[in-house]
């Protein structure tokens, strides 16, 4: 059995590229949601530390700057006053970087030399200050020069090992983290339950196009809700409504004209075995026959003709349009139409405005005036009238034919522009009609961008009036 579609590769599947875009997004805003905060509060951290550290070290700075010469003694005799809680370790120096005071309480290294490369710096006039945050601690360090008039008599060392604000950082990050994982699993459980969903009705669309594709136009399919996938399943059963119509119209024609061409072929045929099978055949009886097979030769020929006409408007192929003058291809068509109207005895009188101009094919304009005002003779009676009308409304050329004939039933009207439709089969057929001549009409109007209706007389007959859109208007003779 053929397969309904061949499967996709999973790598070039709507679904998975829709999977990873998501998956992609929702891990950036994750990663986001992790690093932001903590890395904002981090630096927040960091740099009120310093503000305090600093600020202390100034304050210690200013209050040793009086001595000309510090000594241990000096030293400790002013950090006595200051309150050095909050810090892990307090250090001060002379100007040699020897230690004076140090308030470590394991191996403080009061009378050793300071290798610090902060304290170093201190006391070549800079002040230094460094933070690190190793994830368990916040470790600050400062270290500014003390100044006694022009000349640096020592530095002061400031430290602080800050293990509570780095739990609080720690514990916003385990929660973020927490929170991270709760919201991926339900993104990915959603982002599956949707693609899914999406994928489904996706795939349902490509095997409805491919099982109408096949020829089934009765295919249907159902759709649910009021997103773009229902407009797109509404719009496909619509075109596919319309695919069907089309099928059917073209089986119909195709099946009519069949049938217009069979009956005058049988009619010859038939003709023609009379003519063989007589065994004495007189020539008045010969004549009657041959002139029989003409007849339905001439009206094959004038069917096929008018399906020719029929397809080329169809495809529009091969036909030239240019500025044409209506009322000249009236009167040339009243022309040719006049024998005919002469021997049915009709009569046709025209009120005809000069100086319109359509953009259109010449050709099909005649067939368009020829075929109303040769209905309006042969669908007459004898004595009756026909009567054309050309004149402007705003921007539309308006062509108006009418006749006094047998009118065409209510019922009827909206069919008589279809194909081969005949409102009576005998008197078309006796007057030489196919049910083809108003379709032509039809639809070389509206290959010129105008439009055709019929209306009842209000005496009898009918009333056949089209618009076009018109051309600038030229002087008669231009
Ligand atoms: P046909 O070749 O049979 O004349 P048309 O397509 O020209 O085919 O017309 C379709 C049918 O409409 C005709 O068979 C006829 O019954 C009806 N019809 C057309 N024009 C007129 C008219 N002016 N008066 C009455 N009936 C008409």
């Amino acid at each position: 059995m053929k397969k309904l579609f061949k499967p996709f590769n999973i790598a070039n599947s709507v679904q998975l590229k829709f999977s990873l875009t998501f998956l992609v997004l929702i891990g950036g805003l994750l990663v986001m949601l992790n690093t932001y905060p903590t890395v904002v509060s981090r630096d927040l951290v960091f740099s009120s530390k310093q503000v305090s550290l600093q600020n202390q070290a100034g304050v210690m700075s200013s209050a040793l700057s009086t001595q000309d010469r510090l000594t241990g003694e000096t030293v400790r005799e002013v950090m006595q006053l200051l309150d050095l809680r909050s810090l892990t370790r307090v250090i001060v120096t002379d100007e040699y970087a020897e230690i004076l005071y140090d308030t470590a309480q394991l191996d403080p290294s009061v009378g050793r030399y300071a290798l610090f490369p902060e304290i170093r710096r201190a006391l070549s006039g800079e002040v230094v200050c460094y933070s690190v945050y190793d994830g368990r601690a916040f470790m600050t360090s400062e270290a500014m020069p003390i100044r006694n008039g022009g000349n640096t008599t020592g530095a002061v060392y400031l430290y602080e090992y800050d293990s509570s604000q780095a739990q609080l950082i720690g514990g916003i990050q385990t929660n973020l983290r927490s929170i991270s994982t709760i919201l991926s699993i339900a993104a990915i459980i959603l982002m599956m339950i949707f693609s899914r969903a999406l994928t489904l009705r996706i795939t349902e669309l490509v095997k409805a196009t491919k099982i109408v594709s096949e020829g089934n136009y009765d295919h249907r399919i159902e759709t649910k809700g009021h997103d773009e996938l229902s407009a797109l399943g509404e719009e496909f059963n619509n075109l596919t409504g319309r695919l069907r119509e089309t099928e059917e119209l073209r089986r119909r024609f195709v099946s009519d004209a069949s049938h217009e061409l069979k009956t005058p072929l049988a009619s010859i045929r038939l003709l023609t075995d009379s003519i063989l099978n007589a065994e004495n055949i007189d020539n008045e009886t010969m004549r009657e026959f041959v002139t029989d097979i003409g007849n339905e030769a001439e009206r094959l020929q004038s069917t096929t003709e008018k399906l020719l006409s029929l397809s080329r408007i169809d495809s529009g192929a091969g036909l030239a349009f240019e500025p044409v003058d209506l009322r000249r291809v009236v009167e040339k068509t009243l022309h040719l139409l006049s024998p005919l109207a002469r021997d049915r005895q009709i009569t046709i009188s025209t009120n005809l405005r000069s100086g319109l101009y359509v953009n259109g094919n010449e050709d099909l304009l005649y067939r368009i005036i020829f075929n109303l005002a040769e209905n309006g003779i042969k669908y007459n009676a004898s004595g009756g009238t026909v009567e054309i009308s050309l004149s402007k409304k705003n921007s539309l050329i308006c062509l108006i034919v009418s006749d006094s004939g047998i009118g065409i039933p209510e019922e009827d009207m909206p069919h008589i522009f279809s194909r081969f439709y005949r409102v009576d089969k005998a008197r078309s057929r006796e007057a030489g009609g196919s049910g083809l001549g108003l379709s032509i009409v039809c639809d070389a109007v509206k290959l010129h961008g105008g439009s055709i209706k019929v209306e009842k007389r209000q005496k009898r007959g009918s009333r056949f009036t089209v618009f076009f859109p018109a051309l600038e208007e030229k002087e008669e003779g231009q």
